[in-house]
């Protein structure tokens, strides 16, 4: 049993469950996963659309629920956008920031992560800042630079609120919803670690805080206890395989096993 060490089991549901199947998705996790080991943290990112929904299913567990995208200002005319602040009265702890799908495919700045960080801090929740490189940044040698530049516009001079965790996910955008058995789309557990290694470096350099390095990149049931049993790696943020019940749940029980 690891005593002091923290294990972070973060689940993005992404866009693939609507109101009603991520509702059921909670409730079964609620039913069956609710009672980890002391230094376990699971937390589940629905849609915005049903995160009080599934806020409300959790509430009484120890399973945390997070945003999977904030806007930085608290209130206003900004269509179609939720604050950091409006996600936390309704029962989120936690905010993904800077994921790739949002930094490739809505063309989010390293700017907007910055102030998206500082909107979670604010109110309160604990900002997972999703960094990586991608398949063309890997090939030009250009990982380390990318993973510094994402880092320091992110952390640079920030003060951290008092009390919340400093989480990175490190999420290899070539890795990120790609089968273990696609040619050049698995990073191993030692590479993802030597990565970690790098991440944590930087960021205790920039804020004088030891953080906590989740892998994300197409983490299944079979490759779970391979990055959990990798030094620098404190955590997973896992998608596609975390929207099933069933590989979820096979998931917690290897990670479970793993921590024992
Ligand atoms: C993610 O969305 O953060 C992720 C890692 O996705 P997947 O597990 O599907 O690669």
């Amino acid at each position: 049993m690891n005593e002091t060490k923290k294990l972070y089991l973060f689940a993005n549901w992404k866009m693939y469950l609507g109101l009603e199947a991520s509702y059921v998705l909670a409730k079964n996790i609620k039913e069956e996963l609710a009672n980890l080991n002391n230094g376990i943290t699971m937390a589940v990112f629905p849609s915005t659309l049903a995160l009080a929904s599934v806020a409300a299913e959790l509430k009484s567990t120890t399973i945390k629920v997070g945003a999977q995208n904030v806007y930085w200002v608290p209130e206003g005319g900004y269509t179609g956008e939720v604050s950091a602040e409006m996600f936390a009265a309704t029962g989120a702890e936690y905010a993904l920031i800077g994921h790739s799908e949002r930094r490739h495919q809505c063309h989010e700045t390293n700017h907007e992560v910055r102030q998206k960080i500082e909107a979670a801090l604010t109110a309160g929740l604990t900002p997972v800042i999703c960094i990586g490189e991608t398949a063309s940044e890997r090939e030009a040698g250009s990982t380390a630079e990318v993973i510094e530049t994402q880092l320091r516009s992110a952390l640079g001079a920030l003060a951290w609120r008092d009390g919340l965790p400093l989480l990175i996910a490190y999420e290899p955008v070539w890795a990120i919803s790609r089968g273990v058995n696609k040619p050049g789309g698995h990073c191993s557990a030692v590479e993802a670690g030597k990565m970690h290694a790098v991440v944590e470096k930087i960021a205790r350099e920039l804020t004088g805080i030891a953080p906590a390095v989740l892998y994300g990149g197409s983490v299944r049931p079979e490759t779970i206890a391979e990055y959990l049993a990798t030094p620098h790696i404190a955590g997973v943020l896992v998608g596609a395989a975390a929207t099933k019940f069933s590989s979820w749940s096979e998931i917690t029980a290897a990670a479970v096993e793993a921590w024992r």
